[in-house]
This record gives C-alpha cells, sequence and structure tokens, in this order.
C-alpha cells in the first residue's frame, strides 16, 4: 500500500466545443460522488487553448483540475501561433502536459525542447505531466527501456528535488495511443517498474517512490480496472474515451477503486 493519491487526466487533443464542454461538465456534475471520487482521485481535463477558460466556468464546483496539452517555454515575444504559460495562468489552467507523442512525431519535438518546457512549466509553479513512449518498431527491436530511460532523463534534464515533486509521468506506448491496442497488464507492470526504477536512480528512491506513474494508451472502462490493480500504477492519462464524460467516469471510478 502506498500514500501516492491516483491521477486520472482527460487529454481532448483537439476535439471539443463549446457545447460538448458545457455537456460533459452537466454530465460529469450530474453522477459526482464525493466520497466515491473527491478523495480518491485527483481529475485533470486538458481541452484545446480556446477551452481553458471556459472550462472553469463550467466545471466551477467539481474537483477537476484544468490543464494544457502543451505550452511554449518563453515567456512573450515573436513566436507566432504559440501560447506561453503566464497566458495559460491568466486563463485558469493548473497544470500542463508536455511531450505527449503527437508532440514528438506529428510536430517534432526533441528531448530538448521538452526539457525546456518541462523546467518552464514548474518555473511557473505548475505540475506536469511529462510522456513518455516507445513506438512499435523500438519496442520490436528491444529499444523500449533504452527510449523510455532516455526519454525520462533528458526530460526531467537537472530538475531539482523540490521541483521534481510537481512532476508526473505517464508511460504512452505510441503503438497504444488511439489505437485499441491497450497495452497488456504485464507490459505496463514491466514499464512502469522499470520507469521507477530510473526516477530512483535519478531523483532518489523516496521521491521516485512518491512520484505518480500513469498509463495512458486506448484505455476505456472495460480495460482500466485490471490496468489500475498493478502496484505501479497510478492512475491514467485517457485520450478518445474522455471524450465520453459516462466512459471517462468508469476510468475514474477504476482508478480510484482498486487499491
Ligand atoms: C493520449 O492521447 O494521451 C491517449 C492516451 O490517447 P488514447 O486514450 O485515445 O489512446
Amino acid at each position: 500500500m502506498n500514500t501516492r493519491r491516483r491521477l486520472v487526466a482527460a487529454n481532448w487533443k483537439m476535439n471539443g466545443s463549446l457545447a460538448t464542454l458545457g455537456a460533459w461538465a452537466n454530465a460529469l456534475r450530474g453522477s459526482y460522488d464525493s466520497k466515491a471520487w473527491a478523495g480518491a482521485v485527483e481529475v485533470w481535463l486538458a481541452p484545446a487553448f480556446p477551452l481553458i477558460a471556459p472550462a472553469r466556468g463550467a466545471l466551477l464546483g467539481l474537483p477537476v483540475r484544468v490543464a494544457a496539452q502543451n505550452c511554449h517555454e518563453a515567456d512573450r515575444g515573436a513566436f507566432t501561433g504559440e501560447v506561453s504559460l503566464s497566458m495559460l495562468r491568466d486563463c485558469g489552467a493548473e497544470g500542463v502536459i508536455v511531450g505527449h507523442s503527437e508532440r514528438r512525431h506529428i510536430f517534432g519535438e526533441s528531448d530538448q525542447r521538452i526539457a525546456k518546457k518541462l523546467s518552464a512549466v514548474l518555473e511557473a509553479g505548475l505540475p506536469t505531466i511529462l510522456c513518455v513512449g516507445e513506438t512499435e518498431p523500438e519496442r520490436d527491436a528491444g529499444q523500449t527501456n533504452r527510449v523510455l530511460e532516455t526519454q525520462l532523463r533528458n526530460g526531467l534534464g537537472d530538475t531539482s528535488a523540490a521541483a521534481v515533486q510537481q512532476v508526473v509521468i505517464a508511460y504512452e506506448p505510441v503503438w497504444a495511443i488511439g489505437t485499441g491496442r491497450v497495452a497488456t497488464p504485464d507490459q505496463v507492470a514491466e514499464a512502469h517498474s522499470f520507469l521507477r526504477s530510473i526516477a530512483a536512480a535519478t531523483m532518489g528512491p523516496e521521491l521516485a517512490g512518491r512520484c505518480r506513474l500513469l498509463y495512458g494508451g486506448s484505455v476505456d472502462g472495460k480495460n482500466a480496472p485490471a490496468l489500475a490493480d498493478l502496484p505501479d500504477v497510478d492512475g491514467f492519462l485517457v485520450g478518445g474515451a474522455s471524450l465520453d464524460s459516462g466512459s471517462f467516469r468508469q476510468i475514474i471510478d477504476a482508478a480510484g477503486g482498486a487499491r
């Protein structure tokens, strides 16, 4: 038994609208039960940038942290199309996801760029979810641990012991994201145990023991309970299934009930 509080984060990617946000928040509010959820599970919603401020209003009174899916590391300047952390904070963001595989593989973000973003988020005083994960060819080539170690070590950079406590790590195998091919409990257990050992080597065993490790990749209401039961799984980062409030609620319940 550990004391790590479960975390379930919804990553809406480039989906959602004011109308769907309102309906989602209302449905979640309707099913909200403070005993079953608030104590056991921390919940985040990371919508697209324009929905961050409206989400704060729509979710008023519910214990849901509104987060951003990305940020720029600079505070201001000539970076057309980018959004800074002070802007995100201004809109009500209370956390940021960095290093999502779509940022890495579609937008070409390097480990070094991700480290800069992570450091800027922590400097802004916000918690962050750092995503790491191997591609299918990397897994097939037996490179999974090497990729995870490199992404984690490089992503954390020289983050101080005080700041690293604001970092949540999400293991998201790229081949499982949005594909319906969820990783098996054995694969998740192995990767999470390895990630915790690398966290212990970088931040020390005490902080690593407190660091939350999320799994992400085709999680839904059906597969979440078995994964939530694994000792090193502290919650989920959820894409597709988070768009449906009923499925998302099932995942919250699975995360809260399994330990
Ligand atoms: C994600 O985008 O982080 C993710 C895990 O997506 P999905 O749940 O759709 O696989």
